[in-house]
């Protein structure tokens, strides 16, 4: 392999029947605050990391990966959320503002340290939620690293 290729970033959804992997330095990442984003993901917001299409290639599951159209969305440009049929995991998501890139949600990464970098923007403040950064007491310590 050549020294300067970038190392593999590897990702899946929660079960597992869909596994990607990256062949690109991630760079640019950011927090969406849109409506769809808490709604697809079940929580408060969604923390995106964004990368070229060509450099993302599905090694199981390609099958289990359904893509719904969103239409309702915060800019009015129908969204392309796609997610594995078996968990529901977002996996990826592909927007006609961007031709050419697809965001892939950080949980679904492999690598840690991708979730741990503060993102570079925030997508649609209005909507964001207004305790984030203000949580004041840890509780439920994990037993175990993935
Ligand atoms: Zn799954
Ligand atoms: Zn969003």
């Amino acid at each position: 392999m050549a020294s300067s290729a970038p190392p593999a970033i590897s990702g899946s959804c929660l079960c597992k029947a869909v596994e990607f992997t990256i062949e690109e330095e991630p760079a640019a990442h950011y927090l969406c605050h849109c409506p769809s984003c808490k709604k697809v993901s079940g929580s408060a917001f969604m923390h995106n990391w964004g990368f070229a299409k060509e450099a993302i290639k599905y090694t199981t599951g390609t099958e289990t990966v359904r893509t719904f159209a969103d239409r309702n969305t915060h800019t009015g440009t129908p969204l392309e959320r796609s997610f594995c049929r078996v968990c529901g995991s977002p996996v990826a998501i592909q927007t006609a503002l961007q031709p050419g890139r697809v965001f892939i949600p950080a949980g679904a990464l492999d690598d840690t340290s991708l979730q741990d970098q503060v993102p570079l923007s925030e997508n649609f403040v209005d909507a964001r939620v207004a305790w984030i950064g203000k949580v004041a007491e840890k509780r439920m310590a994990g037993r175990k690293k993935a």
